[in-house]
C-alpha cells in the first residue's frame, strides 16, 4: 500500500543505481543529476521530511553516511543539501540528503 517512490527503491521494487547500502540507509544516483556526482541518501524507514518529528536524529545519521561514502569513493569535497517542502525543491516526500560533487553546482 506504500506508493512512496523512495520506499520502492529501498525495497528494490523500483530500479535505481545504488551506490551504498547498510541496514538503515540506501544511497543511489539521482536520475536528474545536477552535478557530475549526485547521490540521494535516504533512510530505509519512511520519514517525510526535515519538517517531520525527530528528523534531526535521522539527519545526523544521513550526514555520517555521506561522510562514509565520500571516504569510500575518495571524494575530497562535496555539498550536502536538504530540500524542504515543495517551495524548497523537495518533490519526493521521503527524507533525502543530496550529495553533490564535481563541477560547480546549480542548486534549485
Ligand atoms: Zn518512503
Amino acid at each position: 500500500m506504500n506508493e512512496c517512490l523512495f520506499c520502492k527503491i529501498v525495497k528494490k521494487e523500483q530500479p535505481a543505481k545504488i551506490v551504498y547500502e547498510d541496514d538503515k540507509f540506501v544511497a543511489f544516483k539521482d536520475i536528474k543529476p545536477k552535478a557530475p556526482i549526485h547521490f540521494l541518501i535516504v533512510p530505509k524507514k519512511h520519514i517525510a521530511s526535515i519538517e517531520s518529528e525527530k528528523s534531526e536524529e535521522v539527519a545526523k545519521e544521513l550526514i555520517s553516511v555521506a561522510k562514509k561514502i565520500a571516504k569510500e569513493k575518495g571524494i575530497a569535497g562535496y555539498k550536502l543539501v536538504f530540500n524542504v517542502g515543495r517551495e524548497g525543491g523537495q518533490f519526493v516526500d521521503h527524507l533525502h540528503l543530496h550529495f553533490l560533487a564535481g563541477k560547480p553546482v546549480q542548486l534549485p
